[in-house]
């Protein structure tokens, strides 16, 4: 069974659709299996987007994913890394599916609402980045 890191960034955490997003997960049949709200300091988001250093973009996805608090969050499940990203939508919410996440609580390129890991191996290394204590057995 695959697990993926999910964040609801600081966008929508402010435009209160903490559940809505987390109902959207949990309707899909992805399970939360660990669950933290904090507010990310410079160096915790320049380091969980290191792979993003030197991009035209990252001082401003920085600067915005520190903005206020997240909620970060484990989700389980069968194909959960690639069933997150589908409900999440497209990167670009110009580009994001109806009804995903992003279509519907992105606020631009930068302030797209969620995160959630690429593939089985970035995510067993951002759920450890934010849960050193490991997840629920
Ligand atoms: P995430 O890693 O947040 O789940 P992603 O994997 O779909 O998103 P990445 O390419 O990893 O996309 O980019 C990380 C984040 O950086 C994006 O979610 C977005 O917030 C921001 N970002 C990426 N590309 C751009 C861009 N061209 N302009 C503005 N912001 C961008
Ligand atoms: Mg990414």
């Amino acid at each position: 069974i695959e697990q993926t890191l999910s964040i609801i960034k600081p966008n929508a955490v402010a435009k209160n659709a903490i559940g809505a997003i987390l109902s959207r997960f949990e309707a899909a049949g992805l399970r939360i299996v660990a669950a933290r709200m904090l507010h990310m300091s410079k160096e915790q988001a320049s380091a969980f987007y290191g792979i993003h250093q030197g991009k035209p973009f990252f001082d401003e996805l920085v600067d915005f994913m520190t903005s206020g608090p997240v909620m970060v969050q484990v989700l389980e499940g069968e194909d959960a890394v690639a069933k997150n990203r589908d409900i999440m939508g497209a990167t670009n919410p110009a580009n994001a599916a109806p009804g995903t996440i992003r279509a519907d609580f992105a606020d631009s390129f930068t302030e797209n609402a969620a995160h959630g890991s690429d593939a089985v191996d970035t995510a067993a290394v951002e759920i450890a980045f934010f849960f050193p204590e490991g997840v629920c057995p």
